[in-house]
């Protein structure tokens, strides 16, 4: 009896061992099996799954025109931060060329941008213009694949803000020019108007935009679509994006640092080229 007892005891507690070892076993496959899937699934995904945020300006660049009340590299940041927190909450990978008050150049910027090779590129900036009254947000791309992200960012900003629609637009800006990823600048009001000024240092305001810029991102429709103000389509544009003429040189020695800050030589000299009239008409078709 007591060999047979032990003649069965002993499978039994070989095959107790063994079912201990084997589903060890098993799970660490299984953890590595998920783990690739994991990673597999995340860069087939990271395509639209990386953002690199830029804040304008920053460091010794305050942005806007000299002596502007509110400075515009402390808000670009804050609402680049904000935007950073809603993308991670969402999954989404994030790229911040600043994450503090620190001057990165455009050229440092561009490179951050080009070496994620799949990702999207939304540069965040307010507007200034030496006319209080002007006032709107407008969004600019320059690669044509560019246009449906733009598109998307706007119509979501605009959308939820109490400011006018001054289109989007397309145009050389360093920053998007010279990236080689999908690339949009968002300009969320003037802080030289009274109303967008006062609304932008509001944190529920510049967290609105924030979650109106991430609606954009994930491509989510515009509750409603903001009619685009006819009577901005004539109004000088902002310090950061005053027009330029090519033929005047000295006219644009004059023209602010920010102005120069988002153009690059090229694009400024291609797009002063072309007939003004032909401009105003494709800001207004966008
Ligand atoms: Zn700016």
């Amino acid at each position: 009896m007591n060999r047979f007892r032990l003649s069965r005891s002993r499978p039994a507690q070989s095959g107790r061992l063994l079912r201990a070892a084997i589903p060890r076993r098993r799970d660490r496959g299984y953890s590595i099996f998920i783990a690739i899937l994991f990673v597999l699934t995340a860069s087939a995904f990271g395509q639209w799954r990386t953002i690199v945020i830029d804040a304008g300006h920053g460091g010794h660049d305050r942005g806007g025109v000299p002596g502007q009340r509110i400075s515009e590299k402390d808000k670009t940041l804050d609402v680049a931060q904000r935007l950073k927190r809603i993308l991670q909450a969402d999954g989404y990978r994030v790229i911040m060329t600043r994450d503090s008050d620190v001057f990165v150049s455009l050229g440092a910027r561009v490179a951050i941008a080009n070496s994620y090779r799949d990702a999207n590129f939304v540069s965040i900036h307010f507007n200034c213009a030496s006319r209080v009254g002007a006032n709107g947000i407008e969004t600019y791309y320059y690669r044509s694949d560019s246009a449906s992200l733009a598109a998307s960012i706007h119509r979501n900003v605009v959308s939820s803000a109490p400011s006018e629609n001054r289109g989007i637009r397309r145009r050389g800006f360093y920053v998007l020019r010279r990236t080689s990823i999908p690339s949009v600048l968002v300009e969320c009001g003037f802080l030289t108007n009274p109303t967008e000024g006062r609304l932008a240092l509001s944190g529920d305001y510049r967290e609105r935009l924030a979650e109106q810029i991430a609606r954009g991102i994930r491509r989510q429709p515009a509750p409603y679509v903001r009619a685009l103000t006819p009577s901005l389509r004539s109004v000088s544009l902002g310090n950061d994006f005053v027009r330029v003429p090519a033929e005047s040189f000295s006219r644009r020695k004059r023209s602010s640092k920010s102005a120069r800050y988002h153009r690059s030589s090229k694009s400024r000299k291609s797009e002063s080229s072309k007939p003004k009239k032909k401009r105003q008409k494709k800001s207004s078709e966008d």
